[in-house]
């Protein structure tokens, strides 16, 4: 469930119509709703706290879906953590508040640099992903005398997802180890006094609508826990990643959280483990929207009327990598047949083009459009293609709103680049 609403003929967010923000804000502009982020949050984490099997789990909001610091500093007042890919992530979440004991530290080309910062700032866990970071983890923790919980990413040879390009547990993909590595690497990990190995991972794909693959895969996990606990090692943690499909309304619903929350807690029963569970599009999709406005609307003698749009794939790149499909909703519908459209952005490319045939209402040049479910992998995946201003990001909480990142002006992208000197005036 989420908080955009048509009212009385016009699209709000909670208490604020759509319309107030994209005249005072400009388009395109993208808008959070924090009560549907709270709802979200609230609903997986009372799911997971439904299954005995999973007291005490931990619950680390995926940053790479919406980095946002209102959207993380609203996660972290509900006691979030986060889980992280990068420095610039891991700085994120403890600027708004998200403390070091609660991030997770995942990613297949961890830095040295990064992993220094990581062990600087004492993060909860770092999920290692290969062989040499696991060396060079114990090359660093040695020379600062720390020892970091770690847990080992396994990749259980099983992909899920929405698309090909989101699926991360398939053998050939470049995430984790195989079951046997990580049972190698466990040992490595268990014999080293650097380290303290606590547990495994896996996050095998996202936009997951079908649980069997989840099962399976943490059926994997589970068995070797027993595995390495037979031989002895310690194993108190599985991290089991993030996934969860959010619904983007061109298709059945993806089950919920409780569906969802039975699964890993089948899988995990009699093991007596804490779980993590690292959700990003689930929480932050149907929690946000694009907002764009009808520039001109260009019929072709062919019959193909193409709807072209002031947002661009630059602002929202789903549909251009991923082939994504996002319900578009005019703010304020006019009554009448619904026309297909090809709706397209402004960027000298052709994948710029977010929806073929597409079936709207009748639409006129200067109305509103939103993209519903742009909360997740929408302005975190942003670029400047084009030299065009990244949108901005709106917050609104009941009946109040804010800008929570201002548009940055032309001389702030133009001021980003240096002339050298040899050709300064
Ligand atoms: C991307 C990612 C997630 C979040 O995936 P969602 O599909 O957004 O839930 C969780 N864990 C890891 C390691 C990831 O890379």
């Amino acid at each position: 469930m989420n908080h955009f609403d048509l009212r009385d003929g016009r699209l709000f967010c909670e208490g604020v119509a759509l319309e107030t923000i994209a005249e005072e804000v400009g388009t395109p502009a993208y808008v959070y709703s924090a009560a549907t982020l709270r709802r979200h949050y609230a609903v997986f984490r009372d799911a997971l706290a439904a299954e005995p099997a999973l007291a005490g789990a931990f619950i680390a909001f995926a940053v790479k879906a919406n980095s946002n610091q209102a959207v993380l500093a609203i996660l972290a007042r509900l006691g979030a953590g986060a889980d992280t890919v990068s420095e610039g992530e891991i700085r994120r979440a403890l600027a708004a508040g998200i403390p070091a004991e609660r991030i997770v530290f995942s990613g297949v080309g961890k830095s040295q640099a990064e992993l220094a910062f990581a062990l600087g700032v004492g993060v909860r866990e770092i999920n290692v992903e290969s062989e040499p970071e696991l060396l060079t983890l114990s090359r660093l923790a040695a020379a600062r005398g720390a020892r970091p919980d770690l847990a080992i990413r396994v990749n259980p040879d099983i992909g899920a997802g929405g698309h090909a390009k989101i699926t991360t547990g398939a053998g050939e993909s470049k995430f984790g180890v195989s079951l046997r590595e990580a049972a190698r690497l466990y040992a490595l990990a268990s014999a080293d006094p650097h380290l303290n190995v606590r547990g495994l991972a896996c996050h095998i794909g996202s936009q997951i609508t079908d649980l069997s693959p989840l099962a399976a895969a943490y059926g994997r996990l589970a068995d070797l826990t027993r595995e390495l606990r037979a031989s002895g090692y310690r194993v108190d943690r599985l991290d089991l990643g993030g996934g969860l499909g959010a619904p983007y309304f061109n298709s059945p619903d993806p089950p919920g959280p409780d569906a969802f929350a039975r699964v890993a807690a089948a899988a995990v029963k009699g093991l007596d483990v804490e779980a993590t569970f690292e959700p990003g599009r689930v929480i932050a999709a149907n929690a946000g929207v694009l907002l764009a406005r009808v520039e001109h609307i260009h019929a072709r003698p062919d019959g193909r009327r193409f709807l072209v749009l002031d947002a661009g794939m630059n602002d929202l790149m789903r549909p251009a990598l991923y082939e994504s499909f996002h319900d578009i909703r005019p703010l304020a519908p006019r009554p009448g047949p619904a026309l297909a459209y090809d709706v397209v952005g402004p960027v000298c490319e052709t994948t710029d083009t977010f929806a073929k045939s597409r079936l709207l209402a009748p639409l006129e040049a200067g109305d509103l459009v939103a993209f519903m479910t742009a909360g997740a992998y929408g302005a975190v995946m942003a670029n400047e293609y084009n030299s065009r201003r990244l949108a901005p990001e709106v917050l609104v909480d009941g009946a109040r709103w804010a800008v929570v990142r201002p548009r940055p002006t032309y001389d702030d992208l133009i001021a980003r680049d240096r002339l050298p000197p040899w050709l300064g005036a």
